[in-house]
C-alpha cells in the first residue's frame, strides 16, 4: 500500500514526493533526524523527541523549517492518512537545496531547509518476538566524529557495523573508544548487576536518548540503583544482563556479547521487568 507522505509542507503519494539532487542532506549529510513510535495510533515520547530536534537543529546552526509547534500537527496528521496503529514516524530537516553544490552553508534567507516525514507501518511492536530471545552483540572499533549527541543523518557507520555484526552471525554491535563502550550502532547501552543498572553518562561521545531517560527514570521509581558510568567489554561478558534502548526497539535484552554467553543465555528479569514497564507506561502517556 502506498504512503502519503510529508514534505515541506504537502502531503504527497510517496511516488510524487521528490527532494532537490541539490539537497545538502543527500550531498553532504547535512541533516538531522528523529524517529518517534506510534502504539495505538498515538505518539511515545514526542515532546522528547522534539526537543531533541531542536537542540540538534541549535547545534547545528540550521533554521527549523515551520514552527516547533506546528511539528505535532505534522505527526498526527500521517499517522492518521495512514491509519497507522503502530510503528514510527520518521522526521528529517535539511539544510535545503541551494542553486549549486558548495562546502559553505547557504544562506538560510535564500535556502529553505528542507522537512520530510514519513511513516513505517510495523504492526505488533510493542511485541516483538525477538524480546524473548534476547539478541546477539560483537564489539567494533567506534571510529565516528565527535559529535554523537547530535542526532545527524550521517548513519553510514552505524549501517556498515550492523553489516559486521550479521556477517559475524550477531544481530547488532556495540562500539569501543579508549577500551569503553559508548553505545550500540542505533541504541544505547547497558550492563546489569544484581539490582544495578549501569550505563554511559551524558556526553558529546553518545546519543542522549529518548527512551534512556525514560527507562532510566522508571528504573529508579522501581527502586532498582542506576549507575552513570562507562564499562568495558569484559565487563559487560561479566554482567548478569545487558540490554540496550531505542525509539523503535524500546528495551531488547541482550543475550551474547563477542560470543560470551550471559547468565543462561535467556533475557534477565531486570532486562524483561524495565521492557513491561517500559511499554506500559509509553501507552499511558502516548499522545
Ligand atoms: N544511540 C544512537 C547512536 C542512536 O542512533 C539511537 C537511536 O536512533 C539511540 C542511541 C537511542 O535513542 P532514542 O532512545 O532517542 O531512540
Amino acid at each position: 500500500m502506498s504512503r502519503i507522505v510529508y514534505v515541506n509542507g504537502d502531503y504527497l503519494d510517496e511516488a510524487d514526493a521528490k527532494v532537490s539532487v541539490f539537497d545538502r542532506g543527500f550531498l553532504m549529510a547535512d541533516g538531522v533526524y528523529e524517529v518517534t513510535s506510534v502504539l495505538d495510533g498515538k505518539l511515545i515520547a514526542f515532546d522528547g523527541h522534539i526537543e531533541r530536534l531542536g537542540r540538534s537543529l541549535s547545534e547545528l546552526d540550521m533554521a527549523s523549517p515551520v514552527a516547533m509547534d506546528e511539528l505535532l500537527g505534522i505527526h498526527r496528521e500521517l499517522v492518521d492518512r495512514n491509519d497507522l496503529i503502530d510503528g514510527l514516524v520518521y522526521l528529517q530537516v535539511t539544510r535545503g537545496a541551494p542553486a549549486d553544490r558548495d562546502f559553505e552553508f547557504p544562506d538560510p534567507e535564500e535556502t529553505p531547509s528542507t522537512l520530510v516525514l514519513f511513516t513505517q507501518s510495523k504492526p505488533g511492536l510493542a511485541d516483538n518476538p525477538q524480546a524473548k530471545k534476547g539478541i546477539k552483540i560483537i564489539s567494533i572499533d567506534d571510529i565516528r566524529w565527535g559529535r554523537r549527541d547530535i542526532k545527524t543523518v550521517q548513519l553510514l557507520y552505524p549501517s556498515m557495523g550492523k553489516m559486521m555484526a550479521k556477517k559475524a552471525g550477531a544481530d547488532d554491535a556495540w562500539l569501543v573508544e579508549d577500551g569503553q563502550v559508548t553505545e550500540g550502532t542505533s541504541n544505547n547501552a547497558y550492563i546489569v548487576k544484581g539490582n544495578r543498572i549501569i550505563t554511559r553518562q551524558l556526553s558529546n561521545d553518545i546519543l542522549h536518548g529518548i527512551t534512556r531517560a525514560a527507562v532510566l527514570r522508571y528504573a529508579r521509581e522501581a527502586q532498582m540503583e542506576v549507575e552513570e558510568r562507562a564499562f568495558t567489554i569484559a565487563e559487560a561478558q561479566g554482567a548478569d544482563e545487558a540490554f540496550v534502548t531505542s525509539a523503535s526497539a524500546f528495551l531488547m535484552p541482550v543475550v551474547e556479547i563477542d560470543g560470551a554467553v550471559l547468565g543462561d543465555g535467556k533475557p534477565g528479569p531486570v532486562a524483561t521487568r524495565l521492557r513491561e514497564i517500559y511499554i506500559e507506561e509509553s501507552r499511558k502517556t502516548a499522545i
